[in-house]
């Protein structure tokens, strides 16, 4: 065989696809900062809600962000190996962190309590560099930061230790719970509280962040000087005011489609049944790629130009498709999931079928799809 006949009949990629849109993730970052008063701090954690930290990062500074935000000193740090030079926010630590690590990276860090802010602060003066700090208080979340009788003893320590030049209190941040059901006026008076008290005791940090995707889009009195968006990158608009572009496209080569007769058991336990003689197709994505177990029955996904059900139970490796007289064959590409462009099911039906957040969904997606990068058109090199 000759190396072009080798070439000519080489497998095309039979493998499912995860395609990742930054065109879309570009457009949703200047909707957002648009939106956003003043700043806008692109949130990339859980390797960027599942489409690539890094990607997403880069994507959202040259579209409008100005910094970056991550749950954890790792996704931090990351970034930065990345050679992402933009500032950036983590919030949720333990108080054991390697803060030496936060500090050599010029990472901020936000902190929920004096135990953090000492642990930092040790750190820093041993290293003469004052660590970056933002006071983090639970403005109703129950979940994270300084519950309220704490707020003095925090503010007063971070005064104590500023003066002491170990660390420059450089924010004051809450995060609301209740933002995706309208404005969260106790959210926004606690954080208020805050902010007054913070200043009372001579503090002054240059921003206020409260606000993320929920409250950027539909609530500019929680803007302040910074607003926290992560899920509005891709798409995700948890308070429904906006219509933001998905950015992930899942698609699958139907494995093998066989003919079965009425009252034929379909997949693990036999949940659903041929009501009639029908054709089926297997798709080779399951619960190990990210499909939901729970969005069968009701989930559908688009073949041979129709949306087709899936039925019986989701499997790790697969489901079953019911095409009836849709002229499928094995080899056609399903669509599961898009950003509805072309009728194929959208991540917001994926929620709604699966029971689940559209975020769940997302930072599920992967497992064995490849993965395929659309760069903006505009993309420079961010750092
Ligand atoms: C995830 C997160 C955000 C971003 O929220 P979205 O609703 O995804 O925009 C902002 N702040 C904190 C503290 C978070 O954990």
């Amino acid at each position: 065989m000759t190396a072009a006949h080798a070439l000519a009949s080489a497998p095309t990629d039979t493998r499912p696809r995860l395609e990742v849109d930054l065109t879309a993730v570009a457009a949703n970052t200047e909707h957002l900062a648009r939106a956003a008063t003043k700043g806008l701090m692109a949130v990339v954690k859980a390797d960027g809600f599942g489409h690539g930290a890094a990607a997403v990062a880069r994507t959202a500074l040259t579209h409008g962000a100005n910094s970056l935000g991550v749950a954890t000193l790792a996704e931090a740090v990351a970034l930065r190996e990345e050679g992402i030079t933009a500032p950036v926010l983590c919030w949720l630590n333990p108080v054991a962190s390697d803060w030496e690590l936060a500090l050599r990276h010029r990472i901020d860090v936000a902190v929920p309590g004096v135990a953090h802010l000492d642990a930092i602060a040790a750190v820093a003066a041993c290293t003469g560099v004052p660590a970056r700090v933002h006071l983090h208080a639970d403005t109703g979340m129950a979940r994270d930061g300084a519950p309220a009788p704490q707020w003095v003893g925090l503010a007063e320590r971070a005064r104590r230790l500023e003066r002491g030049g170990s660390v420059r209190v450089v924010g004051a941040m809450g995060h609301l719970a209740l933002a995706a059901g309208g404005p969260d006026l106790p959210g926004r008076a606690a954080f208020t509280r805050f902010h007054r008290l913070v200043r009372r005791t001579g503090l002054r940090p240059q921003v206020r962040h409260l606000a993320a995707t929920a409250a950027t889009l539909a609530d500019p009195a929680t803007h302040y000087e910074l607003c926290r968006v992560g899920a509005g990158l891709v798409g995700i608009d948890p308070g429904g005011t906006t219509a933001l572009r998905g950015a992930v496209r899942l698609t699958a080569p139907v494995v093998s489609v066989r003919d079965v007769r009425a009252g034929t058991g379909v997949g693990y336990g036999h949940t659903w049944t041929a009501p009639h003689r029908t054709r089926l197709a297997l798709v080779p994505l399951g619960y190990g790629d990210g499909i939901p177990p729970a969005a069968v029955p009701g989930a559908e996904v688009l073949l041979a130009g129709r949306r087709l059900p899936l039925v019986g139970a989701v499997s790790m490796d697969g489901v079953v498709v019911d095409v009836g007289d849709a002229p499928v064959r094995a080899g056609d590409v399903a669509v599961v999931l898009g950003p509805g462009d072309h009728g194929e099911p959208t991540l917001a039906e994926w929620a709604r079928w699966g029971r689940t957040l559209p975020h769940a969904v997302l930072t599920g997606l992967g497992g064995r799809a490849v993965r395929h990068v659309v760069t903006a058109p505009t993309l420079r090199s961010a750092r």
